[in-house]
């Protein structure tokens, strides 16, 4: 049996949980206020997930960057898809909510664009 302490980062709470795990799997999770805190738990400590947010350019408006999001993916992605954002350039009109690349950095992961651009 070993013991892990997180922050839960899922909402500005911020619970600290303790999770106990037995030959690296997720027996027990303590000190979330709601389900989603053992999921995170349980993610975290198997298979970590994040979101990227950043920009990406706009093709011939050199003064203007398009907000972007990635959809969760694998934590150790991020350095791959920092250097993948700043090879992409867009082309507007762009709609919020249009998915610029699919299967980003790994398979399910979508980056979307975050803004509407005419
Ligand atoms: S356990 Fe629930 S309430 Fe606590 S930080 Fe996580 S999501 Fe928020």
């Amino acid at each position: 049996m070993e013991k892990k302490h997180l922050t839960c980062i899922v909402c500005p709470m911020g619970c600290r949980l303790e999770v106990t795990l037995d030959n690296g799997k997720v027996t027990q999770v303590t000190g979330n206020t709601c389900p989603r805190g053992k999921k995170y738990a349980e993610t975290e400590l198997t298979a970590p997930m994040r979101t990227l947010t950043s920009t990406v350019k706009i093709n011939g408006r050199y003064e203007k960057l398009l907000p972007v999001k990635t959809t969760p993916m694998p934590k150790g992605n991020m350095e791959k898809a920092m250097k993948l954002i700043n090879e992409i350039t867009v082309s507007a009109p762009i709609k919020r909510g249009t998915v610029i690349a699919h299967d980003f950095t790994a398979p399910g992961v979508e980056l979307i664009a975050g803004k509407s651009i005419e």
